[in-house]
């Protein structure tokens, strides 16, 4: 057993750790990044690798070797939506398109660039538990089958989805978010598969709707190498992931020959983030959490600016004195006002799919304009529609959705109320002492949300 001592400890070597490590390491403080698989193994994630707001990708690191590197298709300027009910469904991106990448070689520039800028990265070393006395203090681990006691000023959680730390604090007495359940998680598998012939959908990341409130998705990396996923909320009846993606890729003309090269499952975040990620001592970032967008599941760009922005206060915290909840707090309130409130207003509209049947979804989201839908599922979490355009949505979608008008009026309330939130998520508190009042807040308008949809509480 040996004892090693560092200002920050960052658990977990994904985006989010390897955002944080380097943060760290570029303010000159003393940063180990411990990860439990082997450096041949370490960022070989599941993901459907698309990855959309790249240019908000923090500067600690070098981006344009990452982009170099990894970027396998930098076309993507459209979403298209396959409508099992009738047409296709295209909405293009406009400025700012997206990208793909390849994933495992995304994962090792991450960590070579961490590396590279100062972080101690430690592979094969599984966290087991933390160190608790006053706050948290660090974190006992096992390393190539040795017990070693990692002790720091800070331990960022950057561990990913259902993080096991969390399960290890005490947060009693601290506003740290445990109103947390695997229901608010989707569960997700992926295939990376080659094909002969060229598709002619490179420059598109394509959605179908699943059952069991659920999609899946066909992400090209490059016209020949594909990620094709699928997933389901859990709290719905589980959905036989393999399968159910087999006789998907069995049933188009363009995956005949197919051979898969790659496949990997996993748990995701389709919930708010969390209200307050941090205790005394500790933070999380990333998926551990709750940092993706719960309608598509992308979760790369916020685990990078989360991991960025707790290095930062922490620093900050550390160079203060004791790294206190209150002196943690300013990372809550950059995550909640930034991406936080969009991700928030987003979830409204996943706990309105959870009461509505997919075929009766599918119909509406198909009368909607390509505006309305790039609004909610990838900017704005809210509808910026002209009154014109308003005016010819409604038009439209009455003459299209005749027979599910209380659902749409459900739908334009539930917009309201996702805009009002927005606007709740700008008042995010600066301290942990006004967070009690502003949690009331929210938590009566999220009645009101549950009202209007006829939904089950989420939380
Ligand atoms: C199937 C699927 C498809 C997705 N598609 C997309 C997409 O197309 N675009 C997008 O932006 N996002 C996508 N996401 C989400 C995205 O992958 C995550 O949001 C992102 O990877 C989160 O990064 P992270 O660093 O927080 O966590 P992770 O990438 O999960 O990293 C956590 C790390 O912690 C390590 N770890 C865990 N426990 C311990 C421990 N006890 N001790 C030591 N190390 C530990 C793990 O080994 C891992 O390396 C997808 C997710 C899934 C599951």
């Amino acid at each position: 057993m040996s004892t090693k001592t560092y200002d920050i400890v960052v658990v977990g070597g994904g985006t989010a750790g390897a955002f944080a490590a380097a943060t760290a390491a570029q303010q000159g403080l003393d940063v180990v990044m411990l990860e439990r698989k082997d450096e041949e193994d370490a960022g070989h994630i599941a993901c459907g690798d698309a990855i959309k707001g790249t240019s908000t990708f923090p500067d600690v690191i070098d981006l344009d070797y990452l982009r170099e590197e990894s970027f396998t298709n930098e076309n993507i300027s459209r979403a298209m939506f396959l409508n099992p009910e009738g047409e296709n469904y295209d909405v293009p991106f406009g400025d700012g398109g997206g990208a793909v990448v390849d994933r495992k070689r995304y994962g090792e520039v991450l960590l070579e660039e961490a590396d590279r800028v100062g972080a101690d990265i430690q592979y094969n070393t599984v966290v087991k538990d933390v160190i608790q006395n006053g706050r948290v203090r660090g974190v006992e681990a096992i390393r190539r089958g040795n017990q070693v006691t990692y002790e720091s000023d800070v331990v960022i959680d950057a561990a990913g989805a259902l993080s096991l730390l969390q399960d290890k604090v005490d947060f009693e007495g601290t506003n740290y978010d445990t109103n947390v359940d695997y229901s608010q998680f989707c569960s997700a598998y992926r295939e990376v598969i080659e094909i002969p012939d060229p598709i002619e959908y490179d420059d598109a990341i394509v959605f179908k709707p699943t059952e069991e409130l659920g999609y899946l998705w066909y992400f090209p990396r490059s016209e020949r190498e594909i990620n094709a996923g699928l997933g389901f909320q859990m709290s719905e009846p589980p959905m036989p992931l393999v399968d159910v993606l087999k006789r998907d890729l069995d049933s188009r003309p363009e995956f005949e020959n197919a051979q898969v090269k790659d496949k990997l499952g996993a748990a995701l975040p389709t919930r708010r983030p969390y209200d307050s990620a941090v205790a005394p001592g500790f933070m999380s970032v990333g998926d551990a959490a709750g940092h993706v967008n719960p309608t598509t599941g992308g979760g790369i760009p916020g685990a990078a600016k989360a991991g960025h922005w707790a290095a930062d206060v922490a620093a900050d915290a550390i160079t203060a004195g004791e790294p206190t909840e209150a002196a943690l707090w300013a990372y809550n309130h950059r995550v909640q006002t930034d991406f936080g409130k969009r991700f928030a207003a987003m979830d409204l509209y996943n706990i309105f799919g959870s009461a509505h049947e997919v075929d009766e979804l599918t119909n509406i989201v198909t009368s909607l304009p390509g505006q309305a839908i790039l609004d909610i599922m990838g900017k704005k979490g809210e509808l910026t529609l002209s009154l014109p355009e308003k005016i010819k949505t409604v038009a439209t979608t009455a003459m299209n959705t005749r027979g599910h008008w209380d659902t749409l009026y459900e739908a334009y309330r539930t917009n309201k109320l996702a805009s009002r939130i927005k606007n709740l998520y700008n008042r995010y508190p600066t301290g942990p002492d006004e967070f009690a009042a502003w949690r009331d807040e929210r938590d009566a308008l999220m009645d009101e949300v549950y009202e209007v949809t006829g939904a089950d509480p989420k939380y």
